[in-house]
C-alpha cells in the first residue's frame, strides 16, 4: 500500500522518519511524489564544447596526486590535475577535504562542476559515482537531517519495492483525450527523466492528475453541500425586506442589488447556501450583509456575523444597531473579552431565541455557544476563517446558510481552487461619487514634505492614519516601533492636533476608546500597527501614510488603502519605502498604477505565489506538489471542467472505467470529507 508509512522502507527508523516528516514525507506515496525542483544536466561533455561558467559533468583521468590546503578555521581547498583526451586542466573542491580519498592518480573520474574556460579550470561540486543513470540528476529541497543522496537512495528503494503498486487513477478516456502518460511511468520520470521531453510529458500528467483529483473532491463536496438534505429554507418577508432597503440612507448600487438578489434566491431554496461575496474595499458589502441578516430574521431565524477583530466586531455592531434598533431586531456582541456574567446572559438569550443577530469574533461559534434557531452565518474577511471553523458549525447540528465576504478579490484560478465548492457573487461597482484614492510612493528622505502636505489636509478638517512598519517576527518590536513613531508624531503635530496610538498589545477597551475617539474626530492622527487592516470605516480620514510599505504584501497594502477614499473628499495613500530589491520596487509601482483590487491581487499572486498570498493552512487551500496554480492555470480550468462533467454522470462511482479513480479518491480521503 502506497499509503503505508515510510518506516516500511529498510533504513528508515524513527529518527529518519521524523526528519522526512519535517519535509512533509510521511507515506510511501509522499516519498514517491516528492519531486525535485530542478535537475542538473550531468551528461558527460567534451572540453571543447563547454561554455565559460557552464555547469557540466566532465570525465577524465586523474594525473596528479590530490593536495589539500587549509586556510583559516574550517576552510580548505582540494586540488589536483585531470586530463580529458590530451587536455590537462586543474580541478578544485572547496571545503570538502574528505573527497581526497576518492581521487586516485591514473584512475577514471567524473566530476560535476562549474567550468572556467579562461583559466581552464573546473570548480568541482561533486564527484559522481561510477554508474550514473540518465543524464539528469534530480535536485530536491532537503534539510540538514536529510541529504540529497539519502533522498535519491530512498526514492530508488521505494520504486524498487513499491513501484508495482502504483496504480492508474485517471480514467482511460481522459488519458487518451489529453495524451497523458501512465501514472507509474510519470512518477518515475519526474525523478529520473531520460530527456527534457520525457520530463515535460511526465510533468503534464502529474499536474493534470493533481488538479483533477482535487477538483473531483471539491466538486463532490459542492454536490453534497447543495443536496437538499443539508439545507433550510429561509422564507423571508419580502415586503419587510423591501421596506428596509428603501429606508437606507443611500440607494443601493446596481451591483449591491444584484448580489442581494442572488443571496435571497439562495434563501428560498432548500439547499445549503455557501456563497462567497467578493467586493473591493469600500464597495459596500456591510449593507448587503445587513439586508441578508434582516431577511433571515423576518423568517424567524437567528443570524451571526463573524469578523476577525474586536474593533471590527464593535464597529459592525454599531452600524447594525443603527439599522436594526428601530425595527426591534435584537442584537448582541460576543467576543473573547465579553465579561463572563454578561457572556452567560447572552448565551442564554441566544438559546432562548431572544437575540436575533449576534456579532462577534471566531470564538463566537467555538466556545459553548448555542442558538435556538441559527439560519445564517456571515463571515467578514473570509480569508481568515478556515475550513475547520465552517465544519465546526455543522458538527453542532446547525445547517445555516453561509455567506463569506472578502475584500481581497481572488483571481479566478484561486477561486476555483480554494473555494471551488462555493458560488460566487461579485460587487464590481463602487457607490457613486467616490473619488479614487491617489497613491504616491516616496522615499524616506521625502517624509517631511509628505508630513507637510498631510498637515494641510488636517488643517482642512480631515484626519489621517499612519501605519507602522510590519515586523513579522516580533510583536514586541512592532509595538516598540509604533510607540516611537507615535511619540515623534505627537511632537510634530502638537499642539494643533491630537495623535492617538493603536496596537495589538492594547486591551480591547483601550482600543475601543481610541477608535471611538478617532471616529468622533477627537483624535486627528491615528498611529497604528496593522490592527486597522480590515474594515474600519471613518470617512473623514483622507490621508493614509504607510511606513516601510515594501514590507507589506500587495493585497495587504490594498486592503490598508481601502481605509481612505470612503467619503466625498479626495484622498491620498502615501507609501514610504526604500525597497531593497526589484520585487519591492515592483510592488510599490503596482500600487501607484492601479486602484483595482482584482488587478492587485492577480499581481500579488504572480509575484509571491499562492502560499504567501493566502496562508495555506488557514484557507484550506491545498498545497500542490507539482502543480502551480499560476503557471498551470489553463490546466486547472480543463481539470475543473472534466471533474464537473464526471460528476454529472449518474453513479460514475460504479462504472468500471472509474474504478481506479474512485478507489484512489476513497483511499486518500482520510477524513472522509468527500467520500464516505
Ligand atoms: P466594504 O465593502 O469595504 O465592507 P462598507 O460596507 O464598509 O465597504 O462600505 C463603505 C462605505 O460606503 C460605508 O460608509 C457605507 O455606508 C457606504 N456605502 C455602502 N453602500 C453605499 C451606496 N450604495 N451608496 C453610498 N454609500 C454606500
Ligand atoms: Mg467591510
Amino acid at each position: 500500500m502506497l499509503q503505508e508509512s515510510i518506516t516500511k522502507l529498510a533504513g528508515v527508523g524513527e529518527k529518519r522518519a521524523q526528519a522526512l516528516a519535517d519535509l512533509g514525507i510521511v507515506t510511501i506515496e509522499n516519498l514517491l511524489s516528492y519531486y525535485p525542483f530542478r535537475y542538473d544536466d550531468i551528461k558527460e561533455r567534451n572540453l571543447a564544447e563547454i561554455n565559460d561558467q557552464e555547469k557540466v559533468t566532465i570525465k577524465g583521468i586523474v594525473v596528479s596526486p590530490p593536495v589539500v590546503n587549509r586556510f583559516g578555521y574550517k576552510k580548505s581547498r582540494l586540488q589536483f590535475r585531470m586530463m580529458q583526451d590530451r587536455d590537462v586542466f586543474s580541478v578544485s573542491f572547496f571545503n570538502q577535504p574528505y573527497l581526497k580519498d576518492k581521487v586516485v592518480v591514473s584512475e577514471d573520474i567524473a566530476i560535476y562542476g562549474k567550468w572556467d574556460a579562461k583559466r581552464k579550470a573546473l570548480t568541482g561540486m561533486k564527484i559522481l559515482g561510477a554508474k550514473q543513470e540518465g543524464d539528469f540528476a534530480p535536485i530536491y529541497h532537503v534539510s540538514k537531517a536529510v541529504r540529497q543522496q539519502t533522498l535519491v537512495d530512498l526514492i530508488r528503494k521505494a520504486f524498487a519495492r513499491f513501484g508495482d503498486q502504483i496504480e492508474e487513477n485517471l480514467p482511460l478516456s481522459l488519458m487518451e483525450k489529453y495524451r497523458l502518460m501512465g501514472r507509474k511511468d510519470a512518477m518515475y520520470a519526474m525523478h529520473f527523466p531520460q530527456d527534457p521531453d520525457q520530463h515535460h510529458q511526465a510533468k503534464r500528467r502529474v499536474v493534470f492528475e493533481e488538479f483533477f483529483l482535487f477538483q473531483m473532491k471539491i466538486q463532490g463536496l459542492k454536490k453534497e453541500e447543495k443536496s437538499e438534505k443539508h439545507g433550510i429554507v429561509i422564507s423571508y418577508d419580502v415586503e419587510r425586506v423591501k421596506e428596509f432597503t428603501q429606508k437606507l440612507p443611500f440607494k443601493l448600487t446596481g451591483a449591491q442589488k444584484r448580489v442581494t438578489n442572488e443571496i435571497c434566491r439562495d434563501f428560498l431554496q432548500p439547499k445549503h447556501m455557501q456563497r462567497l461575496l467578493q467586493g473591493d474595499v469600500g464597495s459596500g458589502k456591510t449593507v448587503v450583509a445587513a439586508i441578508a441578516l434582516y431577511a433571515a430574521v423576518t423568517a424567524g431565524f437567528q443570524g451571526a456575523l463573524m469578523v476577525p477583530t474586536e474593533i471590527l466586531a464593535q464597529q459592525h455592531l454599531g452600524s447594525l444597531q443603527q439599522l436594526f434598533d428601530p425595527l426591534e431586531v435584537h442584537t448582541a456582541l460576543l467576543t473573547s473579552s465579553t465579561k463572563s456574567k454578561e457572556r452567560q446572559q447572552i448565551i442564554e438569550q441566544l438559546q432562548q431565541g431572544e437575540i436575533d443577530v449576534v456579532v462577534g469574533t471566531h470564538s463566537l461559534i467555538q466556545e459553548g455557544v448555542d442558538f435556538s434557531n441559527l439560519g445564517l452565518v456571515i463571515t467578514d474577511e473570509q480569508h481568515r476563517f478556515g475550513v475547520n471553523q465552517r465544519r465546526g458549525l455543522r458538527e453542532k447540528g446547525f445547517q445555516p446558510d453561509v455567506l463569506f465576504m472578502t475584500a481581497t478579490p481572488i483571481p479566478r484560478t484561486l477561486a476555483i481552487t480554494a473555494y471551488g465548492e462555493m458560488d460566487v457573487s461579485i460587487i464590481d461597482e463602487m457607490p457613486a461619487g467616490r473619488i479614487p484614492v491617489e497613491t504616491r510612493w516616496i522615499k524616506r528622505g521625502q517624509l517631511s514634505d509628505a508630513l507637510k502636505n498631510a498637515q494641510l489636509e488636517l488643517q482642512n478638517g480631515r484626519q489621517m492614519y499612519v501605519i507602522c512598519p510590519l515586523i513579522e517576527e516580533s510583536e514586541t518590536l512592532d509595538v516598540q516601533n509604533a510607540v516611537e513613531l507615535y511619540e515623534e508624531l505627537k511632537n510634530y503635530f502638537a499642539p494643533e492636533f491630537v495623535v492617538g496610538l493603536l496596537h495589538g498589545k492594547m486591551k480591547s477597551e483601550e482600543k475601543e476608546a481610541i477608535m471611538e475617539g478617532f471616529k468622533e474626530n477627537e483624535i486627528q492622527v491615528l498611529v497604528s500597527t496593522t490592527v486597522i487592516e480590515v474594515g474600519v470605516d471613518v470617512p473623514n480620514a483622507t490621508t493614509l501614510l504607510i511606513m516601510d510599505a515594501d514590507r507589506f504584501g500587495l493585497a495587504q497594502l490594498h486592503q490598508l488603502r481601502g481605509r481612505v477614499g470612503r467619503g466625498q473628499e479626495a484622498s491620498y495613500c502615501i507609501l514610504v519605502a526604500n525597497p531593497k530589491n526589484e520585487l519591492g520596487k515592483e510592488r510599490m509601482k503596482i500600487m501607484t498604477e492601479t486602484n483595482n483590487g482584482f488587478i492587485v491581487s492577480q499581481k500579488d499572486l504572480e509575484l509571491r505565489g499562492p502560499g504567501e498570498v493566502f496562508g495555506f493552512k488557514q484557507s484550506g487551500l491545498p498545497e500542490f506538489v507539482a502543480a502551480d496554480i499560476v503557471a498551470d492555470a489553463n490546466v486547472l480550468e480543463v481539470a475543473k471542467d472534466e471533474a464537473q462533467n464526471l460528476w454529472q454522470k449518474k453513479d460514475w462511482q460504479l462504472l468500471p472505467e472509474y474504478a481506479g479513480l474512485f478507489s484512489y479518491l476513497k483511499e486518500t480521503d482520510k477524513e472522509n470529507q468527500f467520500f464516505d
